[in-house]
């Protein structure tokens, strides 16, 4: 937890106006969203699958106590992100979006896996805490339920995965009818090209929320030139033609491809879970 406090607030000391917060859960050797001796935070971890055990007891368990203890820590004003990276069923995910309540998140992201689009109804009957889906939707079709009746609050589709930037476009103007606010994923298996077209893009629609970021290496920024600018909190295009975005192949191709794999999640009877 002193770990996690000191975390949160070296990022807001960098000025982001809102922090993800993610931590280990007590009894579970690993978890998603965690980085692993002070590096930053990279999923995909291995050549192979690794596995991860997961246990959903054990994380209703403590999660609103973590939540709770930072909340203390950083008041009211401090943005409040979380990701329960699919892993509930959509009656967990009521339970769990009730009992954060009284910290009042600004999202709770992707609570239950996103295919079956009715299951947000059961969480939507059941908690007002707001919820974020989307980033590995292909098309609007994968969201106009969520999005036509009101079961999301956030949007997170990304230029790269759905459709490009004329088909999000669609997809966010669609979100705006209907109270649906941009929170477009920013991991960085997204490279800096999809960054700059969502900062173009987001700084382009009236119903702009968030901007997900997590910072490229050194080697990546340095393969992808790039005009845009992300400090103290918000990110800027910049002024170069296009997307502002180059790409130097004569210094990517020193770098030679290494597989990299996501990891296994399984419960902890062996049984294959969601990642
Ligand atoms: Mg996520």
């Amino acid at each position: 937890m002193d770990e996690l406090l000191e975390d949160v607030a070296h990022h807001r000391d960098l000025g982001y106006q809102a922090i993800r917060v993610q931590s280990g859960v007590p009894g579970l050797a690993k978890t998603y969203g965690v980085s692993q001796d002070g590096a930053a935070y990279e999923p995909a971890d291995s050549a192979l699958p690794s596995e991860h055990i997961w246990s959903t007891e054990k994380y209703l368990d403590f999660l609103p106590s973590m939540v709770a203890r930072v909340r203390e820590e950083f008041g009211p004003q401090l943005k409040l992100l979380h990701d329960v990276h699919h892993r509930l069923t959509p009656i967990e995910a009521g339970r769990l979006g009730r009992s954060l309540e009284p910290y009042a998140l600004t999202w709770m992201e992707d609570p239950v896996p996103a295919d079956l689009q009715e299951g947000f109804r059961l969480i939507r009957q059941h908690t007002t805490t707001p919820v974020a889906v989307g980033e590995v939707f292909n098309t609007v079709w994968d969201c106009y339920q969520l999005i036509q009746e009101q079961l999301i609050d956030y949007i997170r589709v990304s230029v790269v995965h759905a459709g490009g930037i004329s088909h999000v476009r669609r997809i966010f103007d669609f979100a705006a009818l209907h109270h649906v606010r941009s929170g477009s994923h920013g991991a960085t298996d997204l490279s800096p090209v999809c960054m700059a077209a969502a900062l173009h893009l987001g700084l382009s629609i009236p119903n702009f929320g968030l901007q997900e970021h997590m910072p490229h290496t050194e080697a990546t920024e340095a393969v992808f030139p790039h005009a845009y600018r992300i400090a103290d909190g918000t990110g800027h295009p910049g002024d170069a033609p296009g997307l502002g975005v180059d790409i130097d192949e004569e210094l990517a191709a020193r770098y030679a491809y290494s597989p990299a794999y996501l990891p296994v999640s399984r419960l902890e009877d062996g049984s294959v879970h969601s990642w």
